[in-house]
């Protein structure tokens, strides 16, 4: 029986997630509805949220509240969840000093300042005073926070709890002896898809009618969420009964709205599938970055690009969209599994994304430690692009300065992509395994079965478990290359003939 304590203690922290859920909707508001007038409004309702949400996640109550429930030390799974992971939160929300706070947000607005002025010129020296700034602040963050191998740690933390860069690096390693000859193998291969295919005219309005049929076929509710148009695609969810997906669409390249919907809808079946009795706490939100990252993959790649899925749904993809009538399904399957090295990231494939994830993480870790001199890094990153996509950026623009990440001050994010990846082919791996008729589910269309099993072994157990943890329990390992390795080469040496 949960103690008095305990009861305070919940609501308390439903309390700032209550702030966090309504600067979530202001934000979402911001990208889809919001007159271009009420910009500067927004941002003082936006700060005014923030600063609730900050104020109540640092307050001494919370603090004593905490000692007292350690002293406790409830076994109940969902009490030990909540009191772990709130402690987790709030030891890295107070450690880290106020000014520090301000003085790192006064420097990413320059620093993003910088890095536009720095990409227009595709001049990275122009960048490299307020990096290096930005990067001894988080550095101190990370001083504050605590590591015991490296400074990235702490800062990764944030994003990936209970990861560390040296597992996430024997990974890579491995991965890379693998993954770069492969990629190589298939740019010599001598069959190409013929990629106007996905240029051709398919109107807007029908692209919205498809994919939300697609959506429908993935058991999103639309109860419980909707779909709207943004500039950049996202999902942000408030609750499980509110979670809100954007898309793009472009009339001349359906596979924007087609395969960003699959992947914000996978993030969505996440944030739907979280227990709402426990919204607001930790047992109630996702476990990390890479294991959301794992969920949208496994809909936009392992689901929405392989075969199975299209010999249900081309019939209605060719039903709608009067241009597509005379494309036969091998020629668009090929097409949307296009697989070629280039130099933008959010441009790449589901085979070369990860190298690009590799390469930043080559940089960013020495970068951190301060091992690697800023100025250094364009040589550096195109050295790597050579030696890992067998290309090399003609400028900083195409190279070094295409993301605007480090001007947010974000260090370590980057890896989870590639962790979403890995985890995605751990996890889809597992659940064939569990379910063996599953292709053949997926190829009639019925594509429950999957959300379910996804349901009960992944999104129910908020953060129950980290990351590592989860793998293991589900797929009987911590995280690791073979079955996405496995499944690369399983769906391309057939397309490619190699
Ligand atoms: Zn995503």
């Amino acid at each position: 029986m949960p103690s008095e304590t305990y009861g305070k203690f919940v609501s308390l922290t439903k309390d700032y997630a209550i702030a966090g859920q309504i600067g979530g909707l202001l934000g979402w508001d911001q990208e889809t509805c919001m007159p271009e007038k009420g910009a500067a409004d927004r941002s003082n309702q936006l700060a005014f949220i923030a600063g609730i949400e900050h104020e109540r996640q640092t307050s001494a109550e919370l603090g004593n509240l905490l000692d007292k429930l350690e002293q406790e030390a409830d076994e109940d799974v969902v009490v030990a969840t909540n009191v772990r992971e709130t402690r987790r939160e709030y030891d890295r929300a107070i450690r880290v000093p106020t000014d520090l706070v301000k003085e790192i947000a006064r420097v990413t607005s320059l620093a993003q300042d910088a890095w536009r002025k720095a990409r227009a010129e595709s001049n990275f020296a122009l960048f490299v005073p307020t990096l290096e700034r930005l990067l001894d602040l988080k550095r101190q963050v990370a001083d504050k926070i605590g590591w015991k191998t490296e400074p990235f740690d702490a800062l990764m933390d944030e994003y990936e709890p209970g990861t560390k860069a040296a597992d996430v690096q024997v990974v890579f390693d491995r991965l890379k002896t693998k993954l770069v000859p492969f990629v190589a193998a298939i740019k010599d291969a001598p069959r190409r898809p013929d990629l106007s295919i996905l240029k051709r005219p398919c109107p807007i309005e029908q692209q919205k009618a498809f994919t939300r049929r697609v959506l429908e076929a993935m058991q999103f509710d639309f109860k419980a969420g909707r779909v709207d148009t943004s500039t950049h695609p996202f999902c942000s969810g408030a609750t499980p009964n509110d979670v809100r997906l954007t898309s793009r669409y472009f009339e001349d390249y359906f596979p924007a709205s087609l395969f960003g919907l699959m992947h914000e809808g996978g993030h969505g079946l996440y944030e739907q599938g979280l227990d709402a009795a426990h919204v607001g706490t930790p047992m109630g939100s996702s476990v990390s970055l890479g294991i959301h990252e794992s969920q949208s993959r496994l809909w936009e790649n392992q689901v929405g690009r392989s075969r199975a899925f299209w010999e249900r749904f081309y019939g209605e993809f060719q039903a709608a969209f009067a241009s597509m009538a005379d494309v036969p399904l091998d020629d668009f399957y090929f097409a949307i599994n296009n697989v070629k090295p280039s130099f933008i990231r959010v441009e790449a494939d589901e085979v070369t994304y990860g190298l690009h994830i590799m390469l930043r993480f080559a940089i960013e870790r020495p970068m951190i430690a301060g091992t690697l001199a800023v100025r250094d890094i364009p040589e550096k990153w195109n050295a790597l692009s050579q030696e890992l996509l067998g290309i090399t950026p003609s400028n900083d623009a195409e190279g070094c300065l295409q993301d605007i990440h480090w001007a947010f001050g974000m260090y370590g994010y980057f890896p989870t992509y590639q962790l979403g990846n890995l985890y995605s082919a751990q996890f889809f791996a597992a659940a064939k395994r569990a379910m063996p008729g599953l292709e053949d589910q997926i190829r009639r269309g019925e594509l429950a079965p999957l959300r379910e099993w996804l349901r009960e072994n992944i999104h129910r157990h908020g953060k129950r478990y980290r990351a590592p943890e989860l793998a293991k329990l589900v797929t009987g390992s911590t995280l690791a290359d073979e079955p996405y390795m496995e499944y690369l080469e399983a769906k391309y040496k057939p397309l490619y003939g190699i």
